[in-house]
Parts: C-alpha cells; structure tokens; sequence
C-alpha cells in the first residue's frame, strides 16, 4: 500500500504515520526526519537544508526530489510506504507519479489530516521533539511519562526551532500557498481522503483506518 499524508504542518501526520506504518507493516518516510539527520551529520546536503528550514522555507525541489527518489530504491520500500512531508509542491508529486509510472505502480490514497490554522500554533507550541531518534510528543496531548525525556530513548526533548511562532506563521503561510494545491491535485487522481484532524489521536486513526479500508 502506497499513502501520502498531506496536511498543514502540525497537523499530526507525523503521528499518524507512524501508526500507519506499525500498523500496515510499511516504512515511514519522513522527508523532514532525513533532513534531520543530515544536519545532526553535518552532512552537505544538511548544511544546504537547514538554510532553508530555519527560515520556514521549503528545501528546494532538485534536493529534495532526488533524496526520495534514492529512499524509494531501498528493499524494504519494494511493497509501499507511508510518505510523510513528500511531496510538498506540485513539481514533486509530478516526480513521484513519473517514478511509480516507470515501476507500474501508483499512490493508493492520500489522506489529508484536516486542522485548521487556528489550532496549528497550539499544536506546534507543545510539540517536543528527541534530539536523538525524532520520536515526537506534545505537552498536553502526548506528553512523555517523565518530563523532557524521550520515552523510546531517554534522550532529552527540545522544542524544534522551527516550531517557534514566527516560524510557524511563516511555514502556514509555505503550505498554503504551495502544498494545499495537492489536495485537489490528488482529488483529481481519486485518491483523496479527508479526515478530520481536530480529533484526538486515537479517534484521528480510526477516521484513517477506517478510510483505508483494510
Ligand atoms: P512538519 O512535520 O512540522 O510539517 P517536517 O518535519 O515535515 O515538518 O519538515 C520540516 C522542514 O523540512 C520543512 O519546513 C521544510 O523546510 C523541510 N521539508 C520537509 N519536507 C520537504 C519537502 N518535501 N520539500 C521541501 N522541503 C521539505
Ligand atoms: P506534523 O507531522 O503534521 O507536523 P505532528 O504529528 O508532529 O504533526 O503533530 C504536531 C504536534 O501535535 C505534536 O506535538 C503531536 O504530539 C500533537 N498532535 C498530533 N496529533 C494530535 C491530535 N490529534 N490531538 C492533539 N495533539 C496532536
Ligand atoms: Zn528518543
């Protein structure tokens, strides 16, 4: 099975995913995770990334899409994904659809977790993230047993720079003008399934499991 989360950032479809992904026994890719990683390995690529995600920008198409494209290629993708933070502009879904077009294959549902903007500040204000393995948690939401320590880890948790006010004012704005147009892109396809994000967690994943209809 091959999904697509859509969804403003701070919608929950990192949440989500993962529980797609335990419970489907599919990896998640999660483009914001590999740019992590990078610029946590100081790698050039993360060097290049991080530029523009301190800022609220989205990477550029040419890093990102070829970065998917080796992702794919990895075995344990051979058999479906759950694709978090990709694509995020129309040129990239053009990307994808070209590359599954050559393997005869092709995304089975897009799952647009619906929050809107005024409910996104809050959410992104209480997220913590691990410095060290990426597992996410809220303050109020999905808080870890013991404060500022990651559960899977024991790790410290920080509040990313990128999840600060302005910073989140200014990635609203990104995904509004660049990735909502995909809602309708995979609309289009038929694709598409909507589900309401306000929700709590558990209640947000049975809308999902439950639109996946397997
Ligand atoms: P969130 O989970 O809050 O939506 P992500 O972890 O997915 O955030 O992404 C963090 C940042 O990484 C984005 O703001 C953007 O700068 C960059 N990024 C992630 N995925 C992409 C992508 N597909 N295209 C361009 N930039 C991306
Ligand atoms: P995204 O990957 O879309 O940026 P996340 O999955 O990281 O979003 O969720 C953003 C924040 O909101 C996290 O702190 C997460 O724990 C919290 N969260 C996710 N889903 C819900 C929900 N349904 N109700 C309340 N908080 C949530
Ligand atoms: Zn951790």
């Amino acid at each position: 099975m091959r999904i697509i989360m859509l969804g403003a950032p701070g919608a929950g479809k990192g949440t989500q995913a993962k529980k797609i992904a335990e419970r489907y026994k599919i990896p998640h890719i999660s483009t914001g995770d590999i740019f992590r990683a990078n610029i946590k390995n100081e790698t050039e690529l993360g060097k290049k990334a991080k530029a523009y995600m301190d800022q609220g920008m989205l990477v550029p198409d040419e890093l990102t899409i070829s970065l998917v494209m080796d992702r794919f290629k990895e075995p344990d993708a051979e058999n479906g994904y759950v694709l978090d933070g990709f694509p995020r502009t129309i040129p990239q879904a053009e990307s994808l659809d070209a590359a599954l077009r050559e393997d005869g294959s092709q995304i089975d549902h897009a799952v647009n977790v619906d929050v809107p903007d005024g409910a996104i500040i809050e959410r992104m204000s209480g997220r913590r993230a691990c410095v060290n393995c990426g597992a996410t948690y809220h303050l109020q939401y999905a808080a870890p047993k013991k404060e500022g320590v990651c559960d899977h880890c024991g790790d410290g948790l920080i509040l990313r720079d990128d999840d600060k006010p302005e910073t989140v004012e200014k990635r609203l704005k990104v995904y509004h003008d660049q990735t909502q147009p995909l809602i309708e892109y995979y609309a289009q396809k038929g694709v598409l399934k909507e589900v309401d994000g306000t929700q709590g967690l558990e209640e947000v994943f049975s809308q999902i499991t439950a639109v996946l209809g397997e």
